[in-house]
């Protein structure tokens, strides 16, 4: 170990924060007045604005059959972004080189579109920073032992950047994006959100899995996994962001850190089913096999021992799973099937739970004091959601916020 280990830190900025020529000068800016501070800067940067989607529309005029041509299309938005940000670096007097994924490599499987990093080679990072340099990667984008092109899944940059924090040993991870942190709940729809000083992966990772966009999934289990601390922040402003980083050094200490919503579900029931072995696994078998993601499930037993099984799915594949559902329900011989897109999953999630009874009990008051009926109900350690009708959302999201005091001055 050397004794005088240089400070190194991995900046990722998003595609709004280089989305101009203006925009990428200002991050350039940024960039400079950092080094100024730290040893050592390697930085991620994503697609220009909403390149990416334009490079997606333009690949489904085409038909998409080949996702191994469209990840060589997706790639090409961060080559772009890599060479502009350079050369705002070098305009400025500062020393920078860019690199392609290949460049490196930074090696993934073959699963294209959904690629999964082997391992990264940082040598030629080493040395371009050896030399003085800015070194700029390009988010998203891997290659395969094989030497084809590939991409992480939409928003990889993020998980680009926290698996380079891992393998240059960094010191902490910025992600700079378009909000300032990550928030108690979702400021539009409650003045009273509070900012956030820290929350812990699992905590954000219950918050990405609801639907919060701050992080890309992956990136948030990889840095639990290796231990890389991230910092969540604007490009557009100084204030001091949120800090994804162990249970144990989340300063708050509060029961809840949020709350949250998502309105992307749908709500299916399947009446009057016989209630004997082998009925649930005859229902939701044949939805795994058509790739529909089930996510809560409930079941009462009724009358003359027949079940009500319910459960809900995202609501873009409610079609898709209303066919399947119908033809086994008519198998099974079961009184109907119904359905319900008007729903909301709202969700509490705070690692204080694990040690404090009462919390569920305390939500569900919350929720009937407003007579707002739950419809369902789901668990896991450090979260707790309940379908509720949609158009409750935003008062249910108010009520809990106040009821675990979730408010206060921002900071
Ligand atoms: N440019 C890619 C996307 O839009 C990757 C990223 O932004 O993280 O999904
Ligand atoms: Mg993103």
């Amino acid at each position: 170990m050397s004794i005088n280990k240089r400070k190194i830190i991995v900046q990722k900025y998003g595609g709004t924060s280089v989305g101009t020529v203006e925009r990428i000068r200002e991050v350039a800016r940024r960039i400079q007045g950092r080094k100024n501070k730290v040893d050592e800067i390697v930085v991620v940067v994503s697609a220009m604005g909403k390149e990416t989607d334009r490079l997606v529309s333009l690949a489904r005029e085409l038909g998409t059959a080949s996702l191994r041509e469209q990840d060589v299309l997706l790639s090409s938005g961060e080559q772009v972004s890599v060479a502009l940000l350079s050369m705002a670096l070098l305009e400025r007097g500062v020393k920078a080189r860019s690199f392609l994924s290949f460049q490196l490599p930074i090696v993934t499987d073959e699963r294209h579109s959904a690629a999964i990093i082997k391992q990264i080679n940082v040598k030629n990072i080493l040395d371009s920073l050896h030399e003085g340099e800015i070194a700029v990667v390009a988010g998203f984008q891997g290659i395969t032992l094989s030497g084809n092109i590939t991409t992480l899944g939409r928003g990889g940059s993020d998980t680009t950047a926290v698996a380079l924090a891992a393998a240059l040993n960094a010191d902490f991870c910025e992600i700079y994006t378009d909000v300032d942190g990550v928030y108690t709940c979702d400021p539009q729809v409650y003045g009273a959100a509070r900012k956030l000083r820290t929350i812990s992966y699992e905590g954000m990772m219950e918050l990405a899995g609801l639907g919060a966009k701050v992080l890309h999934n992956r990136c948030v289990e990889l840095a639990r996994k290796y231990n890389v601390k991230i910092l969540v922040r604007s490009s557009f402003n100084n204030s001091e962001g949120t800090w994804v980083c162990e249970e144990e050094e989340e300063m708050e200490g509060a029961l809840i850190s949020g709350v949250t919503y998502s309105r992307g579900e749908a709500k299916i029931s399947v009446l009057g089913v016989p209630d004997k072995p082998g009925i649930a696994s005859l229902i939701f078998i044949p939805l795994a096999d058509m790739g529909i993601n089930v996510d809560m499930i409930i079941q009462n037993i009724g009358r003359n021992k027949a079940a009500d099984v319910t459960f809900t799915v995202p609501e873009e594949e409610l079609a898709k799973a209303l066919q399947v559902v119908n033809k086994v329900a008519t198998e099974l011989g079961a009184e109907g099937v119904d359905y319900d897109q008007n729903i909301a999953k709202i969700s509490i999630v705070g690692g204080g739970m694990r040690s404090n009874p009462g919390v569920a009990s305390k939500m569900f008051q919350a929720l009937a004091r407003e007579g707002i009926n739950i419809m369902m109900i789901s668990t896991s350690e450090i979260k707790i959601s309940c379908v509720i009708d949609a158009r409750y959302t935003e008062l249910a999201v108010r009520i809990l916020h106040d009821a675990f005091e979730l408010g206060g001055n921002s900071v």
